[in-house]
């Protein structure tokens, strides 16, 4: 199915509403949408969504558009949008952003994202988008180093059966300390990872790019509804080549809770735990020596100040950054730097000789009589059968429960309890300019507000590196000219990231092709935290000298401190709301979709990370947390992943 000429005029007219010409404002980047042709590059963001259901919504969307009927439909009035006058379609916009039925909603939105990966971002970085020179923002610093691939690869050119001790899926936070701890053993491993090998070489440092190659569904998933967009990495060493480099350990009242839900006696809590915390945060370089803030943290750091609030450093996973480089490192760290699995474990794995296949996508476990027996891969064009002894997944927490579901394995909680720990900002216009997109990634946080119920559920404050496509996907449009001062604005903007602990949960489904569908609303429980954290965010700011505060709803809601109150804010937040498509959520860390417990009703795997229905058959990745870590969980799962996996060794070596 592809996109007709129609589809991609109504596209354009879209744009036209969403970026209009600015009355009066001459400037090269002030071009009307419509004459930015961005529907040039839609049959291509197109054929790269993640699932046909996607492809088809998008072009039934743009074919509503132009009808009649559809515009009833979609905001109210028997007229094809393509016919309207701008400001007839500026009107009808706002009406589709605020329809009562969430599909509408969902649609905009997924519109309005491609038409912002469309505008502020490219892949050759010798023809920058017009919107960079009015941000100022730089891009790459020219080309990536050529730097040699240390890991030797295998590929697949018929049919084939490998044997081997221990097949690892996924090469992220669990998956790469898993293989490392099983090889160090002296057992036979295969890692099978579904992303690429992405090296240094490979970091252009293009969001485009980084997106396409690194990033699982090349960062266009969401949840079901649509209502939290779903980041996490895709590439040899998983979301440890892409993170920020926060390295938190489990705090230790949540090591106590998930004690307490999974029914253990002292395994999270006990000194198995403490030794692989210890033990992953030697290898993987943690240290606070490579914390000097960047602007935005800074405006973090004196807002949280200002109002005596707790504050500390992040330790981070990263050594030798430098201000220059380290703002782009979440599309990949050119100086070798950041201390991710594939710079790590991966590296000891291979040095002791384990077996990697990229590109290779696990399609289903294999079992005899109970037990499992190896996995069935799809390399390229070719079926990899992989037959071991033991079988770990640690395809994140996204992917794992969609694999043990597609086999029949995994019992009945296999896919249930995902956390998300969804992510809202609200942002801070200031005279100086903060360049968010530059220096160090995550350097100061704040707990103040971490235990809001007395049971150590609420949000932190933290903050991210900020390049031109995160804010024109998450930003919300009230008008063209207010939605490109924002947008074109982003060099004056700092940002308070609001992370919520969910106590709440979703689930993941399987689709007819096999693939996941990942079900989750906010809670009301958790939507009053969300709302504590706006308000929060909003008193940060303005302590640390905003000069105008937003809000990311569907519809930005402004304050500007001295004038009116926060009320006012929250007055306007309100209105819009905290649930899916109302106000605009991220997810960089997904949890407990096939949580450890003794209780096989409510857990997939046991305290040894084995699933409690089918022998040999371990999970070690971020699925196996008994509730949400609170704590960004990079850290954690690797522990998880290093406890497990030493005690599978002792089993088996
Ligand atoms: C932008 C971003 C920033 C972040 N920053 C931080 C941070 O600063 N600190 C922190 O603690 N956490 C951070 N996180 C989260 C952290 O990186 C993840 O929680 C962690 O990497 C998850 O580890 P994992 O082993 O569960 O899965 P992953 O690291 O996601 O690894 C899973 C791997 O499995 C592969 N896979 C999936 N399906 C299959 C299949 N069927 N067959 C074969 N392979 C498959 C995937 O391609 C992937 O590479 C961040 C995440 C993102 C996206």
């Amino acid at each position: 199915m592809t996109l007709s000429p129609a589809n991609l005029r109504a596209f354009d007219l879209l744009v036209d509403t969403i970026l209009p010409a600015v009355p009066g404002d001459g400037a090269a980047w002030n071009t009307p949408g419509a004459d930015l042709r961005l529907s040039a590059g839609l049959p291509g963001v197109y054929e790269a969504l993640p699932h046909q259901r996607d492809r088809k919504d998008l072009a039934l969307f743009l074919r509503l558009l132009d009808s009649a009927a559809g515009g009833l439909v979609l905001f109210g009035r028997a007229a094809k949008f393509t016919n309207m006058a701008p400001d007839q379609r500026a009107a009808a916009l706002l009406a589709m952003e605020g329809n009562r039925v969430e599909i509408v909603r969902k649609g905009v939105r997924a519109l309005k994202t491609l038409a912002a990966f469309l505008w502020v971002t490219t892949d050759d970085p010798h023809r920058p988008p017009t919107a960079w020179a009015a941000m100022r923002y730089p891009g790459p610093d020219g080309l990536p180093p050529t730097t040699p691939k240390a890991i030797t690869t295998e590929g697949v050119s018929r049919d084939s059966t490998i044997e081997c001790d221990v097949v690892v899926i996924g090469s992220g936070a669990g998956g790469g300390t898993a293989a490392a701890a099983l090889t160090a053993a002296g057992l036979a491993v295969t890692v099978l990872e579904r992303g690429g090998y992405n090296n240094e070489s490979d970091f252009t440092h293009l969001e485009s790019d980084a997106y396409g190659s690194m990033y699982l569904d090349g960062g266009l998933g969401s949840t079901s509804d649509g209502g939290v967009l779903m980041l996490a990495g895709s590439t040899l060493g998983g979301g440890t080549v892409i993170n920020y480099t926060t390295s938190l350990a489990t705090p230790d009242s949540v090591r106590e809770e998930w004690d307490r839900v999974a029914g253990f006696p002292e395994v999270f809590a006990g000194d198995g735990d403490e030794s692989s915390l210890a033990s992953v945060q030697e290898r993987m370089g943690v240290n606070r020596d490579n914390g000097s803030p960047s602007a935005r943290d800074q405006v973090l750091e004196k807002g949280i100040r200002n109002l005596g609030w707790h504050l500390d450093e992040m330790p981070r996973n990263a050594v030798g950054c430098t201000d220059e480089a380290c703002g782009y490192c979440t599309m990949g760290c050119r100086i070798g730097a950041k201390r991710s699995t594939l710079a790590t474990y991966l590296q000891d794995a291979a040095e002791g000789g384990a077996r990697f296949f990229v590109d290779a996508v696990d399609r289903l476990i294999a079992t005899e009589t109970g037990r499992a027996t190896g996995v069935i891969a799809r390399v390229g064009d070719h079926d990899l059968t992989v037959r071991a002894r033991a079988v770990v997944l640690a395809a994140g927490a996204l992917n794992t429960p969609a694999l043990l579901q597609r086999s029949g394995l995994g019992g009945r909680a296999a896919g249930r309890y995902l956390r998300l720990h969804p992510v809202t900002a609200l942002w801070g216009r200031f005279e100086d300019r903060i360049e968010p997109w530059a220096g160090r990634l995550q350097t100061r946080y704040s707990d103040e507000f971490a235990d809001l119920d007395g049971r150590g559920y609420g949000f932190r404050f933290e903050t991210a590196p900020v390049h031109p496509l995160f804010p024109a996907a998450y930003v919300g449009w009230e008008n063209g000219p207010s939605f490109k001062r924002d947008i074109l604005g982003l060099g004056h903007l700092g940002v308070a990231g609001i992370l919520l602990r969910d106590r709440d949960h979703g689930h993941i489904a399987v689709r007819r092709d096999g693939s996941p569908l990942w079900k989750y609303r906010i809670s009301s429980f958790d939507q009053a935290h969300i709302r504590e954290g706006v308000r929060r965010a909003a008193e940060l700011l303005a302590a640390a000298g905003a000069t105008e505060v937003f809000s990311s709803t569907i519809r930005p809601v402004r304050w500007v401190p001295g004038q009116g109150t926060i009320e006012d804010l929250m007055a306007g937040t309100d209105a819009v709301g905290y649930g899916p498509n109302k106000t605009s959520y991220l997810s960089f860390h997904q949890m407990g979709s096939a949580r450890m417990g003794s209780d096989p009703a409510t857990s997939v795997v046991d305290a040894d990370n084995q699933t409690h229905d089918t022998a040999g058959l371990y999970v070690m990745d971020g699925s196996c947390f008994p509730t949400a870590s609170g704590v960004n969980p990079m850290i954690s799962i690797a522990a998880t992943a290093h406890r497990g996996a030493t005690r599978l060794a002792e089993r088996i070596a």
